[in-house]
């Protein structure tokens, strides 16, 4: 059978009687119209390699084998492996199954052992509980995706791509946009999921810089914003006062009596530049 002749998905989830799993975040994509446009949006092509974090029942899976991508897919409920491996069937060679925590893989041996020689891509509806994790590890650990196109909670999209001033703006915003161009290119109401989720999801193109910051610049960057943000309402000469106070800001070129929420993503660098020299003499 091939793909363009599989049943819907809902059909082939009904038919393995399989239901979701609060646990494991699971709210389903079984509109293949849906799924189609987030392959787009990826601007996934033929032969291209793609990461898949939760594949679930496949219908994202689908969309990507469609568009001819070589897909990895990385599932930790084993459940929906048999339901896979008949998607896997229908594009031969296209559709690896991985049964992981996807927190825990390293993506690089995966690729050496699945598509060799080649940079992916990751496309995921993500489990909710494990998205900001899941992401910050693909923007600050040791292995780097080409792009990534990643449903959030709308909640969580917006904290990514705030700009300085807007109210969600914050730890996330900054170390996500020191390492990547970050933009939200679909919202999607809860009614398109099955199970329907309590919030507005969207989705989310992330495409990492060329120049992103070391290990080294990326840790000192964590520990001031999470000491200019963890008291938000402080000045910085206050928030900051364990790595410098007063000092530090001006030796960053910042004004000591500002709020960290009216820092943007460059004064942010310029003070954890500063961090990181202090800590190393
Ligand atoms: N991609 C499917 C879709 O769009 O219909 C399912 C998306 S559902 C929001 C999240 C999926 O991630 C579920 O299949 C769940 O079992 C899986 N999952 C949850 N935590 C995971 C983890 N840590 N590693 C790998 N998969 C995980």
């Amino acid at each position: 059978m091939s793909l363009k002749d599989l049943p819907p998905i809902r059909e082939a989830l009904e038919e393995y009687g399989l239901l979701a799993k609060k646990s494991f975040g699971q709210h389903f994509l079984l509109d293949l119209n849906i799924t189609r446009k987030i392959a787009r949006l990826a601007e996934v092509v033929e032969g291209q390699t793609v990461i898949e974090v939760g594949p679930g029942p496949g219908g994202l899976t689908r969309a990507l084998l469609e568009a001819g991508a070589k897909v990895i897919a990385v599932e930790m409920d084993p459940r929906f492996f048999p339901l896979l491996n008949g998607l896997g069937d229908a594009a031969p060679g296209q559709l690896h199954l991985v049964q992981n925590d996807a927190l825990r893989v390293k993506e690089a041996d995966l690729i050496a052992e699945h598509a060799p020689g080649t940079q992916a891509s990751v496309v995921a509806n993500l489990p909710y509980n494990v998205g900001t994790a899941l992401l910050l590890k693909w923007l600050t650990g040791p292995w780097q995706p080409r792009s990534m196109t990643l449903m959030f909670q709308k909640e969580v999209a917006d904290r990514i791509t705030a700009q300085v001033g807007d109210d969600a703006y914050g730890r996330l915003a900054v170390v996500v946009q020191a390492t990547a161009k970050a933009r939200t290119v679909m919202d999607l109401p809860a009614r398109a999921f099955t199970p329907p989720p309590k919030v507005t999801s969207a989705v989310v193109n992330l495409t990492p810089l060329m120049d992103r910051p070391d290990a080294a610049m990326l840790k000192a960057l964590e520990r001031t914003t999470q000491a200019a943000f963890g008291q938000r309402r402080k000045m910085l000469r206050s928030s900051l006062k364990t790595l410098g106070g007063t000092e530090l800001c001006l030796a960053a070129g910042i004004d000591p009596d500002v709020r960290a929420e009216t820092v943007d993503v460059e004064g942010f660098l310029a003070l954890a530049k500063i961090v990181l020299a202090q800590s190393a003499t």
